[in-house]
């Protein structure tokens, strides 16, 4: 066993080996990995091998495909066999929104280049002869379903990674992970101390006893989970070929056949968590007793959807336990306030998954930035306010909910309320109506009277939709109030603030007293956040930018601190509200004795505002005349008190998440993570208006964003208004141009305020004329769409700015 190397990848499972594979084939040879036992010996050895590329997220679903491609080229290299079974599947819908969510992923799939069809029952009844389709409406078909040999598969990846120049230790167990002064690590193992520039934690079920070797808590816990493989069944010896999966999401089941059999896997709602202590470090290759109990009614329900069943004798139970995240998605890339420590974790559907998890990692390390948007990936989704008495919960009901209808308004109940501001019960008894936004509760809607304190998950327009105009007209026609508590806060001190901000931002940092928005670009220009830089004296800053985005950003200011420089995140340290509406700026004047009628559109200023001493910025994501006031949470109820009483001579009224998201279209506002995130540029989303070329500094991504200035963007995010029914843009739906898929939708909703239904969405530059007409595909509807230039609100700026 070599004592340095570049990377030890600790854990050789389907992910670590993947890891391992990629790391060579980017060109990285000097990687080994360490395996306690034999390669598979975690969770992958027992797994059923299934694949498929369905997913809610956009980018983890093309992963997902690109994972599946993988295996012919593994095979390839290696002249090993994965033991491919390409049989195509369909997954189930027996009921309207099922079939609405299965519309939707179609849709998307058009234009990610997935091939997958709507099939109606007849097809289905051809298709997948054994299903009984009493009450199905229909069924997407992937013809990329299919299963593979774990064991097979997990060899070939290591093998293709050995032929490379990759080391793989087998039954050598990391007991420590002690880093040095320098970043690298001493990864200290039965067989001796390897020194490693960098580590990578693969180690699966035991993802959490490796982390904690480096003081690194993952929010990840394993799930038993149970899978029944039966005797022959006639049906499927008569036939000529593989019968296709069948994923069942009302029986919450996944069906395939296996030799002349069948094999049908569960996730009960009886979900039971595993190893909650921790796993055991003698837990190998073995399985969990049988427990049939907690699948009786899974089973049930499966023999009156597939009828064979009941007729065909069990062979073998596989009952094991794998990992989970809070939302079912891997944690992985870097660990935020950890140097060269890398997690390739919380894997649920290594088969799936395992390929797209190993390229992002490898792309990551070796190149220093990823091909596309890993969010929905990232170990940074999670901040350090997350404990395993929220994980555990939280991936029960992620267990549990594995199959259901994943709705776009969706506000999951387990572990809430978790983090609360001080206005909790204030806001809580005017009615309000609770999401969550990174652990934090945040007012969707106020319900008032007899209304429900529930929104309905839809994927058409849910009951919110009264509150939510109600709310967007107090804005902008009288004064409404909302809290300033879910922005991201950072603040940036000391002698070198200034340089260090021009050159990690790629716009202007603005003068003491104002504000500036700005990009922040990665090296390869893409989009790293969209900030407002707020200089309140040569050597303070606040920055603000999008709330759920925290530890993602921390990591990368920590990335390039320079000395001389401080950055802290505030973003729970300081609290505030905002008040927004033509009557604003009245209501602003009664509660503070400093005269602001000379404070001008992105002015920032320190005033007292009640009894309270405030950061106030004349700024409003609702693009009406607006301030943010931002104070202590000590001393957040009295501002409260004086704000409310203040506006309610002008109608003052709280309003909530949905209402912002409606104000915010009618100037063509983009959001963090739908119109600006890593897989756009700024060109393309139309940020660059807020690079500063004239600075002389050479700010991170400056040479990309110059390359495609010069170039010019291939794609441009334009506004467009939609002839809808009852149902609006969300994100991905396909844009139809002359009879094609020529792009998609990033976001969008209706504008209450014009009355219209407004989409964001990218487009091929050379499309973008003025009066353009496309159409936008909306759960299956071909929905006509105009091109908008005009903002439906405000649109010389006269109430922004005036
Ligand atoms: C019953 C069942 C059915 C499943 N079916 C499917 C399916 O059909 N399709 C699908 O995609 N997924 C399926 N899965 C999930 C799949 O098994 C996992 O997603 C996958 O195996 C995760 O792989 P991994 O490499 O992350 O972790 P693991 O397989 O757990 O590997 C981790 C490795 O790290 C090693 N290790 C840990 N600690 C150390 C240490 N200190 N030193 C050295 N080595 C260490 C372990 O020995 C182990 O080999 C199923 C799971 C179960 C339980």
């Amino acid at each position: 066993m070599k004592t340095t190397t570049r990377v030890a990848v600790i854990g050789g499972g389907v992910v670590g080996c993947s890891v391992l594979y990629h790391l060579t084939k980017l060109g990285w040879s000097d990687v080994m990995l360490i395996e306690r036992s034999d390669l598979t010996s975690g969770s992958t050895w027992h797994a059923a091998g299934g694949f498929h590329t369905l997913n809610g997220d956009t980018n983890m679903a093309a992963l997902q495909g690109y994972t599946i491609r993988l295996y012919k080229e593994l095979e390839e290299i290696t002249g090993m066999s994965c033991g491919l079974h390409h049989v195509g599947g369909v997954t189930l819908a027996d009921n309207r929104d099922r079939f609405d969510m299965l519309l939707a992923e179609r849709a998307k799939h058009r234009y990610m280049g997935l091939d997958t069809h709507i099939v109606g029952p007849e097809e289905i009844a051809r298709i997948a002869p054994i299903t009984n389709l009493d009450g199905i409406i229909g069924a997407l078909y992937d013809p990329l379903d299919g299963h593979l040999d774990p064991s097979g598969t997990t060899h070939a990846y290591a093998r293709a990674a050995r032929m490379a120049g990759a080391e793989v230790v087998t039954h050598c167990m990391v007991r420590e992970t002690n880093q040095r002064a320098d970043g690298s690590w001493d990864v200290v193992t039965d067989k001796g101390t390897v020194h490693a520039e960098h580590i990578v934690n693969a180690a699966g079920l035991w993802a959490r006893e490796v982390g904690a070797m480096a003081g690194i808590y993952f929010p990840l816990h394993p799930m038993e989970h149970q899978y029944v493989v039966t005797d022959e069944v006639p049906e499927i010896c008569e036939r000529d070929e593989e019968h296709p999966h069948v994923m069942d999401p009302a029986g919450e089941s996944y069906l395939r056949q296996e030799g002349r059999g069948l094999c049908i896997g569960f996730y009960e709602q009886k979900a039971k968590p595993w190893a909650v202590d921790g796993t055991p470090w003698d837990f190998g290759h073995e399985l969990l007793p049988d427990d049939l109990d907690k699948i009786e009614e899974s089973i049930a329900f499966a023999y009156r959807r597939f009828p064979v069943l009941e007729r065909a004798g069990v062979k073998s139970v596989i009952h094991g336990p794998f990992t989970f995240a809070p939302d079912g998605n891997p944690l992985v890339g870097p660990v935020p306030g950890m140097r060269n420590y890398w997690s390739a974790c919380g894997v649920m559907a290594g088969f799936s998954q395992g390929g797209g998890v190993g390229l992002m990692l490898a792309q990551w390390m070796v190149e220093g930035e990823c091909e596309r948007d890993t969010f929905a990936m990232d170990c940074a989704r999670y901040g350090d306010w997350i404990t395993p008495g929220y994980t555990r919960p939280k991936v029960i009901e992620n267990y549990q909910k594995r199959f259901s209808v994943a709705y776009p308004n969706e506000e999951l109940p387990a572990a809430r309320p978790f983090r609360q501001t001080p206005m909790y019960d204030i806001f809580d008894r005017m009615g309000a109506v609770w999401g969550h936004q990174y652990g934090l509760e945040v007012v969707n809607y106020f319900a008032q009277g007899d209304e429900p304190r529930f929104e309905t998950p839809s994927f058409r327009r849910s009951n919110a939709w009264e509150a939510t105009k109600r709310e967007v007209r107090t804005v902008r026609e009288g004064v409404g109030i909302n809290e300033t508590h879910n922005f991201g806060k950072y603040r940036v001190t000391g002698p070198g603030a200034r340089a260090w901000l021009d050159r990690i931002m790629a716009g202007r940092i603005p003068a003491p007293g104002r504000m500036a928005l700005t990009p922040m670009l990665s090296p390869k220009g893409r989009l790293w956040g969209d900030f407002t830089v707020s200089c309140l004296d040569d050597e303070t800053f606040q920055l603000t930018a999008s709330y759920g985005a925290q530890a993602f950003h921390m990591r990368w200011f920590l990335a390039n601190a320079e000395a001389g420089v401080r950055v802290e995140n505030i973003s729970d340290r300081v609290t505030g509200f905002q008040i927004a509406g033509p009557a604003a700026r009245e209501v602003l004047q009664s509660v503070t004795r400093t005269d602001i009628s000379d404070m001008r559109f992105l002015d920032v200023r320190s005033l007292t505002v009640g009894m309270a001493d405030c950061l106030v910025q004349r700024v409003s994501y609702t693009g009406d005349l607006g301030y943010e006031i931002f104070c202590d949470p000590m001393v957040q109820r009295a501002l409260w008190s004086t704000l409310w009483e203040a506006g309610q001579p002008h109608g003052m009224k709280p309003f909530g998440m949905r209402a912002m998201m409606s104000l915010r279209l009618d100037r063509f506002f983009g959001a963090w993570g739908r119109e600006f995130s890593p897989d756009y540029t700024a060109a393309e989303t139309g940020l660059d208006r807020f690079i500063s070329w004239k600075k002389n500094v050479d700010f991170v991504g400056r040479t990309a964003a110059e390359r495609e200035r010069a170039a010019g963007a291939a794609r441009t995010l334009r506004p467009f208004e939609v002839d809808t029914l009852d149902a609006d843009v969300h994100a991905y739906e396909p844009i139809w141009i002359g009879g094609a898929v020529r792009g998609f939708c990033t976001s969008g909703g209706y504008s209450h305020f014009a009355d219209k239904a407004v989409a964001l969405g990218l487009i091929p530059t050379e499309v973008a004329q003025p009066g353009l007409e496309v159409e936008i595909e909306i759960l299956g509807e071909m929905r006509p769409a105009r091109m908008l230039d005009t903002p439906l609100f405000d649109p010389e700026g006269a109430r922004l700015r005036g």
